[in-house]
């Protein structure tokens, strides 16, 4: 029998709220393929100088809020799209307690499929209950037919995928869009980082005077981008613009002290970022029961 690391669920207490990390697995990362404005031999180095690998395995989380009376999910994972190392978002939704018609809201920080992947498993929708909630530039790219046909083969798939797991979404009037930085929810906004794709979007939550921010694909391969900023990686739908915005909220946060919850970085994905030479480095929240 095969066994996996599978963490599930990780409590986190942000004021008087419960954020929930929900563990989907993980995605390998070839980084000697994809990263991109790097310099021969820096991110073979800072991998090394972190004891990181080449093929470096991405953490996959998504995040659980109660506001009020609704719960909320934030990203649903690869769902059936990347292999048994992922898609395991409701095992680990179960584990924390709850079920998949539990979730009222479905929020998605932009359509990738190791984001928008859990949304439809075996041709039903995950979430029978719930409405989804997701940036109108990231909506009208990737579910369209025209802007398919303008990009390689090879990059066809993310739309065919994004067709196929946030269509069914739509087709079932469960889609509300939104297109500028607004309270989506008491104490949640949404906050539009355009670059990773045209629609990423960070999610803000304060409780009392703590904050949080859902900070989504600011780094892919940590060890590498926030020692770096600059890098890049082939995924980003607009590379210089996801490094202007990476370079920009690293500086915020690192300055402001708020809290981070990344959906790459390894699970449960909550810390801070702090100034470190050129870049940033990662404190991970101290463990806690809870
Ligand atoms: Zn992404």
């Amino acid at each position: 029998m095969e066994r996996l690391n599978i963490p599930a669920f990780y409590q986190f207490r942000l004021g008087n709220l419960e954020i929930i990390a929900l563990s989907d697995g993980t995605v390998k990362i070839p980084t000697d393929k994809i990263m991109l404005f790097a310099q021969s031999g820096e991110t073979e180095a800072l991998l090394h100088a972190a004891f990181a690998k080449t093929d470096y395995e991405a953490s996959i989380n998504s995040f659980l809020v109660k506001l009020g009376e609704k719960l909320i999910i934030i990203d649903t994972g690869a769902g059936d799209l990347m292999g048994p190392g992922s898609g395991h978002l409701l095992e680990s939704l179960n584990a924390a307690g709850y079920t998949s018609e539990d979730i009222d809201v479905v929020l998605l920080t932009h359509i990738h499929g190791d984001h928008s992947g859990g949304l439809v498993i075996d041709g039903q929708l995950a979430f029978p209950n719930a409405t989804l909630y997701v940036n109108q530039n990231d909506f009208d790219y990737w579910l369209s037919e025209e802007q398919m046909n303008r990009v390689k083969p090879e990059r066809q798939k993310s739309f065919r995928n994004a067709m196929a797991k946030v269509g069914p979404w739509a087709d079932a009037g469960k889609v509300k869009t939104f297109t500028k930085d607004e309270e989506l929810f008491p104490g949640l906004f949404s906050w539009a980082q355009p670059g990773h794709t045209l629609g990423h979007t960070y999610f803000v939550i304060t409780s009392g005077s703590e904050k949080l921010v859902v900070c989504a694909d600011i780094v892919h391969v940590a060890p590498i981008q926030l020692a770096n900023p600059e890098i890049a990686i082939t995924l980003d739908v607009d590379p210089e613009a996801a490094v202007i915005k990476r370079k920009e909220v690293l500086k915020i946060a690192a300055d402001e002290r708020f809290w981070l919850a990344a959906n790459h970085i390894s699970f449960p994905g909550f810390g801070h970022v702090i100034k470190a030479g050129a870049g940033y480095q990662w404190v991970s929240a101290d463990y806690s029961t809870g």
